[in-house]
């Protein structure tokens, strides 16, 4: 009997075993095959083992259908990689490897990268003078053929001899002049077309330290806001790339703008395999079987990219290596940053993790010296310097519509400069809260514990959690009033009023809203490096790794909903924010100038933005998460469950806690809680906490807690997921 072992992509943490039909060769590991399932007919898993026993009945031991790959489409070191993850996020490896894999590859899509044809000249061809020919459109394309590189033209070619190209080709193959060949799509690189910079001496004794790098070794490039840290990145690259071998590139979500990719292909002119969301299904699955088959040197992607098989990796950069977007927030909770350097220490491969303010949690490891710390300490190019930080203290300023008069004026003498001045405000729509001047009752969302978003553009009131949306309501509904207004400033508003203020000044906005559409963003921000913008206004999305050498002045709103956080992170994250926002002023020659409005401008935060000093602040941070014992001095995981039924979550954690005892003495449990936002989307949310001081006992123990959880009949009750270590408390 041979029976194959198959990862399957179902929650349940465990392989499923298979008879392999006599008929059938055993597929290799790492290949999928079609297998019945439940009540489904067919899905889609990954070959693991073969192995010659099973524990189950004859009788419910179902057959393999058919086999969907020869060769593995996993590598053996992704496949061990992923086995890794599955344990270390104790979730179930046929989700992990699912994951993994494009949506297509997912769905049983040919493995194959997409082949076209070429059209190459025989011997006979090539002897033969066009000038033999009868026809004018033959004799052209002769001539063409006989004049290409290695005698070949490809269909784009030979449609540009017009619409009888084709016909006239398969007439010379009738001919006997021509064959046709298929061939795999293969990228024409030009090769780099320009030139790298002259490095400064930070950036050269970090490359120095990254060339000189022999098997795993992580690095942690901390470099302030426009230092170099790309080019660092580049040249170490190029040497990479000069010994064969092959390098992962991953980047934030929001920071993947094509002038990144577009700088990549110009500086290093190699084939790059991009990879991220806003790619379609098919360019998705090709960049990454381009990846696997080792035809892009470079595979450059956003979060699920650091699982992509690449032959001969040779290096492994996460840029931005703090931002919150390497973590995965359902279902696979994993974090790419920390799955990145695994990875790196399994292929025994260099890796620079980049940031202008590392996570706590690297910096830590800088400390203890398990990450060499590079340091870029000035802005690279020629008489760019970090802009000044300046408070605008709201406790004395008028603000009308979110802008005070200091900003205003600071805005006016930029746009007479003829500079740009970018806004940066974390809210967007309209105004945060709709409220009834009478009896101050404010519209909530039905399905959340929160309060809706006024949009005016669309004249709806949305809800920024679930997504739910309500007409606006022109009596309060509690008193009957007729006097409802918006209240606060959303980025909508913020516009509004810019336009109001400044009738002559271009003002983009950018944001979720703005974006929606695919290629919304390209556009927006060519828009702004082509000078047709004075005033930019926006969220995050406009904070990240952009290089807008025009933008000189950047204002910070509100500061302050930072401070308020009751996240452990919060300060740490208000803190990356805003030095990421302020570090998009004053990048190429001109000077830059940064202000803050804030109701508290005494916040030792602020302090240490002003002196630009982001290691100063974590070493005060460090020693506040140490007494308070969180990460990373401490370990933890989150075990969360929702319900439609109110009280169902509480049970079922209350349940998973009396299973958790006796814990061992290094483990410890909080009490469940209802989650900070309770109610979302209609559900019920609870959660409880695991805290550790080591690893090793905090995964001995999820092990057999998470067994007997899975066991008991409570955990069918309510939806539930662990999060080992949680960035999100939410
Ligand atoms: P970072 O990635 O740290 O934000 P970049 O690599 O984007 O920084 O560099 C910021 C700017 O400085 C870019 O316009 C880049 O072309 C320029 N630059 C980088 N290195 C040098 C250098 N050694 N000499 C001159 N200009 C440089
Ligand atoms: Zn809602």
């Amino acid at each position: 009997m041979r029976v194959c072992q198959v990862a399957i992509p179902t929650p349940v943490p465990r392989l499923f075993d298979y008879l392999l039909p006599d008929s059938m060769t055993p597929p290799t590991r790492g290949a999928r095959v079609a297998v019945p399932f439940g009540r489904r007919r067919e899905v889609v898993g990954v070959a693991i083992n073969i192995v010659s026993q099973t524990d189950l009945p004859p009788h419910r031991l179902r057959t393999i259908q058919r086999l969907l790959d020869e060769s593995p489409l996993l590598t053996e070191e992704v496949l061990d990689l992923l086995g890794w993850a599955a344990q270390y996020y104790h979730h179930s490896i046929g989700e992990v490897i699912n994951a993994a894999l494009p949506v297509r590859l997912r769905q049983g899509g040919p493995a194959e990268l997409p082949a076209s044809t070429v059209w190459r000249l025989t011997d006979v061809g090539t002897a033969m003078s066009p000038a033999a020919l009868r026809a004018p459109l033959q004799r052209r394309l002769l001539a063409a053929l006989q004049a290409a590189p290695a005698h070949e033209l490809d269909r784009p070619c030979v449609l540009g001899f017009g619409a009888r190209g084709m016909v006239a080709m398969r007439a010379l193959v009738e001919k006997g002049l021509v064959n046709a060949h298929m061939q795999e799509l293969t990228e024409h690189s030009p090769g780099p077309t320009a030139e790298p910079h002259a490095l400064n001496a930070d950036q050269a004794s970090a490359v120095g330290a990254l060339q000189a790098a022999r098997g795993f070794q992580p690095f942690l490039l901390r470099g302030v806001t426009g230092s170099g840290k790309t080019e660092v990145y580049l040249q170490t690259i190029e040497r990479v790339l000069a010994k064969g071998d092959n390098a992962l590139v991953l980047v934030p979500e929001i920071g993947l703008t094509p002038q990144l990719v577009e700088r990549f292909q110009r500086r290093l002119g190699v084939p790059l395999a991009v990879l991220h969301s806003g790619l379609g299904e098919g360019e998705r699955a090709t960049a990454w079987l381009k990846a696997r088959a080792g035809k892009a040197p470079i595979v450059l992607g956003t979060r699920s990219a650091v699982f992509t098989p690449i032959p001969r990796l040779g290096l492994i950069v996460v840029d931005e290596e703090h931002d919150a977007s390497y973590k995965q927030q359902d279902g696979f909770r994993y974090s790419a940053r920390d799955i990145a350097v695994m990875r790196a220490s399994r292929a025994g491969v260099p890796i620079v993790l980049g940031s202008a303010t590392p996570s706590l949690e690297s910096l830590n490891q800088a400390r203890l010296g398990n990450y060499r710390l590079l340091e870029l300490r000035e802005r690279a190019a020629a008489a760019a310097s970090l802009p000044p930080v300046e408070l605008l203290d709201l406790r004395r300023l008028a603000i009308e519509d979110g802008l005070s008069h200091p900003l205003r004026t600071a805005i006016a003498e930029c746009l007479a400069r003829g500079e740009q001045s970018l806004l940066f405000l974390n809210r967007r729509g309209f105004a945060p809260v709709w409220m009834c001047v009478e009896c101050g009752f404010i519209v909530p969302c039905r399905r959340c514990d929160a309060r809706l978003t006024y949009h005016r553009a669309t004249a709806r009131l949305i809800c920024h959690h679930c997504g739910a949306e309500a007409a606006v309501p022109v009596k309060c509904p509690a008193c009957q009033g007729a006097r409802l207004h918006a209240l606060g400033e959303g980025t909508e508003r913020v516009e509004t009023a810019l336009a109001r203020h400044f009738a002559n000044a271009r003002v983009l906005r950018i944001d979720r809203d703005t974006t929606r559409r695919k290629g919304a963003l390209a556009a927006q921000l060519a828009s702004v490096h082509a000078g047709e913008a004075d005033i930019l206004v926006g969220t995050q999305m406009l904070s990240k790794g952009h290089d807008f050498p025009n933008v000189t002045l950047v204002g910070v709103l509100n500061a302050d909903q930072g401070l308020y956080s009751s996240d452990f992170r919060g300060p740490e994250r208000l803190f990356q924010q805003i030095v990421q926002v302020a570090g998009r002023a004053g990048r190429a020659a001109r000077p830059g100038r940064v202000l803050i409005q804030t109701y508290h401008p005494e916040h030792p935060i602020f302090t240490a933005l002003r002196a630009h000093d982001y290691l100063g602040f974590a070493d005060y941070a460090l020693a506040e998460r140490r007494a308070a014992g969180y990460p990373p001095f401490r370990h933890l995981a989150l075990l969360r469950a929702e319900s439609p039924k109110s009280g169902a979550p509480l049970a079922f954690l209350r349940r998973a806690h009396a299973f958790a005892r006796p814990a061992p003495p290094t483990v410890e449990l909080m009490e469940p809680v209802a989650a900070p936002m309770e109610r979302r989307a209609g559900r019920y949310r609870a959660q409880l906490l695991v805290q550790a001081s080591a690893r090793k006992p905090l995964h001995a123990f999820l092990d057999t807690w998470l067994a007997r959880i899975w066991d008991s009949k409570e955990a069918k009750r309510v939806r539930w997921s662990i999060d080992v270590d949680p960035i999100d408390m939410y």
